[in-house]
């Protein structure tokens, strides 16, 4: 039987562990008791559990090894885990075998990279988040109808490249309200925004205002760019943020969505808040004069990192945990098109693991 990296039981009390069913926030109870909020959502969003159980279906159904270009998603015990059973982690398609099976990780690749497997008759199976790819159709639209494309985002970022990479005579990518004033277009009237979908929410949105300042007639993307999971983490984290002395994020550093809910729980009132990988980063010096402890995660972490970290706090006199709830999140994505083929031919399938303990054949995981 295959273990998952899928959380099985996001937003269940962990054993032994004390958690309210309702919130203390929306109670409004003043108490100098060490407590923790968690925030939920959290953790895994629809498109890193279809990401991350690709490889490991892929894996399963080819055998190891099976190559990945970049991170399949930005969580170190992730790339970890299945680096253990048998994912090969490579930078570009050039490190591949030729004609060897490859999977495209979740922040989507550009045109260019398509053309580089091809060239190397690589086997593809394109995990890109169905969200990512929603942004690439959009670039690739507007560059159609000859429109300068302002992609706010973060230069480097992979999913920035691959959504560049799709009009990259069209696009020019705006990485903060700073940047606005240096941005050049051919018609001031003839400007589209985009964004990387794991942006902070408020902070797109003020660079959306300064742009409009200057291109009055800038058109809007035809819906959300940054995507729901985001969305949803950071408006849970906006609820717990001002009750809280210490925030703990659990991410990785490079983790895009991560990294904002440490600055969002600053903004919203927090008065320190953390980035960790594992509950083992967390100091001690973080708890002088702490009552109240926030706890959420990235996108791209599974469940049980958070338990551990609710394990630590435990041990600190943390084991009062209510859960500030702000959304429930039922999505999820199909397997990518080359897997669920594979998959049905050999008769597995289509198989798609659910997440929240909710299996589909071929197995139960849990
Ligand atoms: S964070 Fe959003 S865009 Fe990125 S993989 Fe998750 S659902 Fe898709």
């Amino acid at each position: 039987m295959t273990e998952t990296l899928a959380p099985r039981t996001s937003g269940a009390p962990a054993a032994g562990r004390h958690r309210r069913d309702d919130s203390a926030v929306e109670r409004g109870e003043a108490t100098a008791a060490k407590r923790v909020l968690l925030a939920a959502p959290r953790g895994y969003c629809a498109g890193v559990d279809r990401a991350v159980v690709a490889v490991e279906q892929a894996i399963e159904h080819y055998g190891a090894p099976v190559y990945v270009r970049k991170e399949i998603v930005h969580n170190k015990y992730v790339v970890e885990t299945l680096s253990e059973r048998g994912a090969v982690f490579v930078d570009e398609t050039d490190e591949v075998p030729e004609g060897a099976r490859v999977v495209f990780s979740a922040h989507g690749v550009s045109p260019a990279v398509h053309e580089a497997a091809a060239r190397r008759s690589l086997e593809t199976i394109d995990a890109t988040c169905p969200l990512v790819t929603k942004v690439h159709r959009e670039a690739v639209r507007f560059a159609a109808d000859d429109y300068d494309i302002l992609l706010i985002g973060h230069e480097g970022h992979e999913e920035v490249e691959g959504t560049a990479g799709e009009a990259p005579d069209h696009v020019q990518v705006v990485n903060s309200p700073d940047e606005v004033d240096r941005v050049t277009v051919r018609d001031p009237d003839k400007v589209v925004w985009i964004s990387q979908t794991t942006l902070s929410v408020d902070e797109t949105m003020e660079t959306v205002r300064r742009l409009r300042e200057r291109f009055p007639t800038l058109q809007d993307p035809p819906s959300d760019d940054i995507c729901y999971a985001t969305q949803n983490r950071q408006v849970a984290v906006k609820k717990l943020a001002p009750e809280c002395d210490l925030v703990i994020v659990v991410g990785s550093r490079n983790s895009s969505n991560s990294v904002r809910l440490v600055e969002v729980a600053k903004e919203y009132g927090a008065r320190a808040a953390f980035l960790v990988d594992y509950a083992k980063e967390i100091e001690p010096s973080w708890f002088d004069g702490v009552a109240t402890v926030g706890v959420t995660s990235g996108a791209s972490v599974p469940e049980i990192l958070v338990q551990d970290v609710l394990a630590h706090l435990a041990e600190r006199g943390f084991a009062d945990v209510s859960e500030v709830r702000t959304a429930t999140e039922d999505l999820m994505f199909s397997l990518p098109r080359e897997l669920r083929t594979a998959l049905k031919e050999s008769g597995q399938g289509p198989a798609r693991p659910a997440r929240g303990g909710r299996r589909a054949l071929p197995f139960d995981p849990a």
